[in-house]
């Protein structure tokens, strides 16, 4: 049997070949649900928003937008007129869209505000939302046959949106949450999202996290190690530390001598090596297995603290906490491990470009 390919290379207008993301969970499901996360190429846009800048408010032409939507829209199988916009404001708000939403944000003026998620079980009625880090959500309840697309940045997730949703699910469109399904696809991942202590300090009740015992082991580690920088969860569970080119250092490289130094003899950290990892120049011959993934189960904690009061926080596994006890079962739950900074050839990533970047979108839509 072929194995999933989470990179999907659709042609269109019969020879421009337009990829998307998608997910092993919904695509069960692809008879009812049609679905899919933008990538950053086969669209016609310029510059730091090339190619496939899915957004009208980031001064891109807006014919070459409205051409990108229509290749993601035929490469995932909608009609892209009939998309309805998120207006995305980092809150919890969740709009129940019905046939009047048909087109509001692409054809229409969006009337539909201060809101991060959008739910239906209309038909032919596509659910847009858009990143460039944050983190999409696209849940499907395959016993009544609804559908939602939720944006859950730091904000939203410290918020729950995703359990919100889940319960929207359930009190107004009679879903068993049990059933209900969840991919939680490309967005930052732990090592590249570095967060200061006032966002940090939101999620220790989620993340179980005990600051005054963290930072005594961190100091620890520092005295025992000298190494500064290097994230303190990897050494609790004695995991290697993988370096920009892939070469990881192990429990004999835990030495004083040790100091994350690269090939060339320059000193570095895990989070520069991460910045300078290479990723392929011809970004149009990437394959499924070029693709940097994660193992989210290889994440140990949800928030680790990685000194100068400075902290790392999974926000993919956060909300898989949240939505597990909002009900839902964890097989029904899948975090796509593709990072959008560790593949910023591939996707926009807003830490990575610092801000100058494009929108990447993600959609669903019962057929
Ligand atoms: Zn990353």
């Amino acid at each position: 049997m072929k194995e999933f390919s989470y990179l999907k290379k659709i042609k269109i207008d019969n020879d421009i070949e337009v990829p998307f993301i998608s997910s092993k969970l919904l695509e069960k499901y692809s008879d009812r649900i049609a679905f899919g996360f933008s990538t950053r190429l086969g669209g016609v846009s310029t510059g730091h928003l090339e190619s496939m800048n899915l957004s009208f408010h980031r001064n891109d032409d807006p014919a070459c937008v409205y051409e990108n939507h229509r290749r993601f829209a035929a490469a995932v199988g909608y009609d892209e007129k009939k998309t309805v916009f998120s207006d995305q404001v980092h809150k919890d708000h969740i709009r129940k869209c019905t046939e009047e939403d048909t087109g509001k944000g692409i054809i229409k003026e969006n009337d539909i505000t201060e809101t991060d998620g959008l739910i239906t079980n209309i038909k032919e009625l596509p659910l847009m939302t858009f990143y460039a880090d944050c983190v999409p959500l696209l849940f499907y309840a395959p016993d009544k046959n609804v559908i939602a697309s939720v944006h859950s940045g730091w904000k939203g997730t410290a918020k729950k949106i995703g359990p919100k949703t889940a319960g929207i699910f359930r009190d107004d469109y009679g879903c068993d949450i049990s059933k209900l399904i969840c991919f939680i696809g490309p967005s930052i991942c732990k090592d590249c999202y570095e967060i200061s202590s006032d966002v940090a300090e939101q999620f220790y009740d989620m993340a179980e996290y005990d600051i005054s015992a963290e930072k005594e082991i961190y100091n620890d580690s520092i005295d025992k190690y000298d190494l500064k920088n290097v994230h303190v969860d990897e050494y609790k569970s004695n995991k290697t530390c993988i370096d920009g080119s892939g070469k990881s250092y192990d429990d004999s490289d835990k030495t004083d001598s040790w100091s994350g130094k690269t090939d060339d003899g320059s000193n570095t950290t895990c989070d520069e090596l991460y910045k300078t990892r290479d990723v392929t120049d011809d970004s149009s011959s990437i394959t499924d297995n070029e693709l940097i993934k994660y193992d989210p189960e290889n994440i140990k904690d949800i928030l680790t603290y990685s000194g100068n009061d400075k902290y790392h926080l999974s926000l993919q596994k956060a909300i898989r906490k949240t939505l597990i006890e909002a009900g839902m079962k964890e097989e029904n739950i899948e975090i796509s491990g593709i990072c959008t900074a560790c593949n910023d050839k591939l996707l926009f990533s807003h830490r990575k470009t610092n801000g100058l970047r494009g929108n990447l979108a993600a959609v669903i839509m019962l057929r």
